[in-house]
């Protein structure tokens, strides 16, 4: 391997069962190229994305489930360089969690560049509404909706961790990622989640309320 391409620990957490091993485990190479770390019992995939900047590599840490045991060891967090914190919005327990990931992850790596990612987007029957999603707002956070399964803004937060840590705003990624095709069954209503997205883009204009939603809310 190159000794010169920027190379980035990236802490993945959320809940068990949202997706984060789903959603690492898409991209090809990084898949190929993980490795163990034996010592807090976990996986690290390299993710090598192709930029206009040269190559960067992000150095994604999933755990091997230990997350449903409550809160991970600190040797999980601990160098980490930017995170993505996963819930499910078919899921709403997982978004109420939100804020104790949060909190593990700025008690160990403190200012950090994170993205709140929102999986799961492609099945019918979502729990958590756009406007109900508003964490990310009062904690400095990028958010995005994914779907790990069917490859839907896979490569988003990566991209904004990228700028983030490279402290260009303007680098682009100049190749495509190597991603397998999506799952069988799983199909995305593209124009659904444009109208979304739009609805998103709305919302963040819109003043935040003053007192977190209550659980009938979300
Ligand atoms: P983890 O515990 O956070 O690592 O979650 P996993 O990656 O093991 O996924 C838990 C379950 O959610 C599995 O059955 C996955 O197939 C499913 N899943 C993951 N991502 C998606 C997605 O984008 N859409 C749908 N419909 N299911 C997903
Ligand atoms: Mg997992």
């Amino acid at each position: 391997m190159a000794t010169n391409i920027p190379e980035f620990k990236l802490v993945l957490v959320g809940d068990g069962g949202v997706g984060k091993t789903t959603f690492v485990k898409r991209h090809l190479t990084g898949e190929f190229e993980k490795r163990y770390e034996a010592t807090v019992g976990v996986s690290v995939h390299p993710l090598r994305f192709h930029t206009s900047l040269g190559e960067i590599i992000f150095d994604v840490w999933d755990t091997a489930g230990q997350e449903k045991f409550g809160g991970l060891r600190d040797g999980y967090y601990i160098g980490g360089q930017c995170a993505i914190l996963m819930f499910d919005v078919t899921s709403r327990i997982t978004y109420r969690n939100v804020p104790n990931w949060h909190k593990d992850l700025v008690r160990v790596c403190e200012n950090i560049p994170m993205v709140l990612c929102g999986n799961k987007v492609d099945v019918k029957d979502r729990k958590l509404k756009a406007k109900s999603i508003t964490f990310h707002r009062r904690n400095n956070m990028q958010y995005y909706d994914l779907s790990a399964r069917s490859n839907y803004n896979f490569e988003k937060p990566f991209l904004w961790l990228a700028r983030k840590l490279s402290g260009n705003e303007h680098l682009q990624f100049v190749a495509p990622v190597s991603l397998p095709p999506p799952d069988a069954g799983i199909f995305l209503d593209v124009e659904d989640i444009k109208a979304r997205e739009r609805l998103i883009d709305h919302i963040m204009t819109q003043p935040l309320p003053d007192y977190d939603q209550d659980d009938d809310d979300l």
